[in-house]
């Protein structure tokens, strides 16, 4: 590809709303455009990496036996009726009517959908195990769209489905599956850590998350370097603290906090330790309001609160309801009397710890001598707390190392939770109708992109690695009004590509100093200068990406013969 005929509009200054690296950086590069809120046109180059990226997912995948459809994006509301995820899915699902009034989603997620198609095309056992997967793009209107395509209204996802009849058949799957996805990151030349998210717990099938290590993660992860134990922050479970109450027992008593609202500015006030304190959460669960009392130096995991609590998912209560239910203005809700409605639970955080500073449900005061048990009497104890690095590992106890990391990839097993209540089933070997057991697989495509580059890069751009870079090696002719530079250039780049290289020739006639600059900021992996100076004693310049200063010499046969070497060594796979 020459240039010139490229597309690859790059830009000199960062974009205004970019707050992390692979955001700034893919805009910068020419490879995004923003059209609306969380949503992208991907230009060519980006479009070059995402190819690669769905082609590796492609070649594993049809290595373990799973077979490509397309499903529809537009979805019937009937079908999301059945199990009940119209209405549970929520503000998330992005929705619309048609001419006649009849109401579709725009596909966030496809269980129903797959499910639908299997239930009326695959009637026994003997067609069974059956794994299906499309490349597709997928809707969320997600509250706070971010970073770029890491967290998109609309992006690419690789989602498959696969339908068993037996739990050793779905073992069997979710472990290739699993294989798969750990050689997907590999050959994308990510650092990840696959954590299990199982956690044991009541309908809790196995499920796994591959998280890309990066500072700059959404999510939080947690393993234990001594038995092995990972789990993000939505499922690591805590133990529950061995705190000695003592007997210092105190009367219940108010007092004044004129302004403070936060356990840090309260701590202050009175002298005491955030850890002496409760804080008192209010939450809206499946139209219930739930006070969440953890202790004050801690946070609630709303992932871990949902599962406890029973249900899908759990949202903070607004201010103004806030204000209506404690009688208090923000800051100073605490557990010692609310309205009845108002379920309690409190977190193990607290356990065993008496003589505490809580809200006092009116505006300006906190109570101190608060006893948990004494003064409120939980309905119950729940484990909803977000660890933090060097809490205890809940198998072995060894302090936990927290890392952030972005999660591109989620496998679970699903049992027969939508088969069953979609009527989904199969004639078994004994003609008994049974519904499938099923396993569901996610993979964010475009976020996967953008987690490389959160990797690889440096302050001068992108860093690709081989197997996913748009081209890997770039030609550049430092003069082009240079008839000589000009054409060993052109000779180079033409045998790149004979020698089966993907090869980029800037053909630009620009200064050498924004080539290079131009260079490092798309990232290719290698790059062949073509110079004046050089030519006079026949050679060109080869440098690769990574160590962008230590350039080698080389007759330009010899540079397309040392650049491919490195290439074929690097892009793996297939
Ligand atoms: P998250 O917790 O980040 O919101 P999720 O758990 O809702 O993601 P899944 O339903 O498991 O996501 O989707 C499978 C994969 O799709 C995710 O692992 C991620 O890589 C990708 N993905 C999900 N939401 C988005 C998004 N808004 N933008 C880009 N990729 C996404
Ligand atoms: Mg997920």
């Amino acid at each position: 590809m020459r240039w010139t005929r490229a597309f690859i509009p790059t830009l000199k200054e960062d974009p205004a709303d970019a707050e992390v690296a692979s955001h700034r950086l893919m805009v910068r590069a020419g490879m995004l455009r923003p059209l609306a809120r969380g949503v992208y046109t991907y230009l060519p180059l980006c479009r070059r990496v995402i190819l690669k990226v769905e082609a590796i997912v492609r070649e594993e995948l049809a290595r373990i036996g799973a077979i490509e459809l397309l499903l529809p994006i537009l979805l019937p509301a009937e079908l999301w009726r059945e199990t009940g995820r119209w209405d549970l899915y929520g503000p998330l699902m992005m929705r619309l009517e048609d001419r006649h009034g009849r109401e579709y989603a725009l596909g966030p997620t496809h269980e129903e959908i797959v499910t639908d198609l299997v239930r009326s095309e695959v009637r026994s056992y003997r067609q069974l195990p059956l794994s299906l997967y499309q490349i597709q793009t997928k809707f969320r209107d997600e509250i706070r769209p971010r970073f770029g395509v890491m967290r998109g209204r609309e992006f690419t996802m690789k989602d498959a489905y696969s339908f068993h009849a037996d739990e050793a058949s779905v073992d069997a799957t979710y472990r290739d599956f699993h294989d798969a996805y750990g050689r997907v990151f590999e050959r994308c030349g990510l650092a990840f850590r696959d954590v299990e998210a199982s956690s044991g717990e009541i309908g809790g099938e196995e499920n796994h998350e591959f998280m890309v290590l990066a500072e700059t993660g959404e999510s939080l992860v947690f393993s234990c370097g001594s038995c092995g134990y990972a789990a993000s922050s939505g499922r690591a479970e805590a133990v529950p603290s061995q705190h000695e109450a003592g007997n210092s027992a105190q009367p219940l008593a108010e007092v004044e906090t004129p302004g403070r609202t936060t356990v840090e500015e309260v701590s202050e006030l009175l002298g005491r330790a955030p850890a002496e304190f409760v804080k008192t959460l209010l939450f809206q669960a499946a139209g219930e309001t739930v006070a969440v009392l953890v202790r004050g130096d801690r946070e609630v995991e709303e992932e871990k609160l949902g599962r406890a609590l029973g249900v899908d998912r759990v949202e903070m209560t607004g201010p103004a309801r806030v204000c209506e239910i404690t009688g208090a203005e923000v800051g100073f809700a605490g557990p010692h009397g609310l309205p009845p409605e108002v379920r309690v639970v409190a977190d193990y955080s607290l356990a065993g710890r008496g003589n505490l500073v809580a809200g006092a449900n009116r505006t300006g005061f906190h109570v101190t001598g608060l006893e948990i048990g004494r003064d409120v009497e939980p309905d119950a104890w729940i484990d909803a707390v977000r660890l933090v690095g060097g809490d205890p590992c809940p198998r072995c106890g060894a302090p936990l190392d927290g890392t952030r990391g972005i999660e591109v990839g989620h496998i679970f097993k699903l049992g027969t939770k939508y088969s069953e209540v979609m009527g989904a089933t199969f004639l078994d070997e004994e003609g008994r109708q049974r519904p499938f057991l099923m396993g569901c697989y996610g993979l964010g495509i475009t976020r996967t992109v953008a987690a490389a580059i959160e990797q690889n890069h440096d302050e001068h751009g992108i860093v690709w690695p081989v197997a996913i870079a748009p081209w890997e090696v770039e030609v550049i002719p430092l003069n082009m009004d240079s008839p000589e530079v000009v054409e060993v250039a052109e000779r180079i780049y033409d045998d790149c590509r004979a020698e089966g290289l993907e090869a980029l020739l800037d053909d630009r006639a620009d200064r050498a100093g924004s080539k290079f600059a131009d260079a490092d900021l798309i990232g290719v992996p290698w790059r062949i200068v073509v110079g004046d100076r050089g030519l006079k004693d026949g050679v060109v310049e080869v440098t690769s990406r990574r160590a962008r200063k230590d350039a080698a010499r080389f007759s330009p046969q010899e540079a397309i013969a040392h650049v491919r070497a490195r290439v074929l060594e690097a892009r793996g796979g297939g």
